[in-house]
């Protein structure tokens, strides 16, 4: 599984990974960057607005509507 993570996601995927790590914000990042293969613009841009993540994913510009 390591081998597909990219090198700059490899110590966040190991931190999300550690059973004493309880950061939501960190475990909602890993899952949203696992769920576009790592394409952080791509968490930015999601256009998936059932997924439960959604209004939490990261990487969402600071724009406000
Ligand atoms: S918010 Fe988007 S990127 Fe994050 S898990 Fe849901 S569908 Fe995937």
């Amino acid at each position: 599984m390591s081998g597909q993570i990219p090198l700059k996601y490899q110590k966040l995927m190991a931190r999300v990974s550690d059973k004493n790590n309880n950061s939501k914000a960190e475990a909602i990042k890993a899952f949203c960057l696992q769920c576009v293969d790592y394409k952080f613009k791509r968490v930015r841009y999601c256009s998936a607005s059932n997924c439960a993540l959604f209004h939490v994913r990261p990487y969402q510009s600071k724009t406000t509507d």
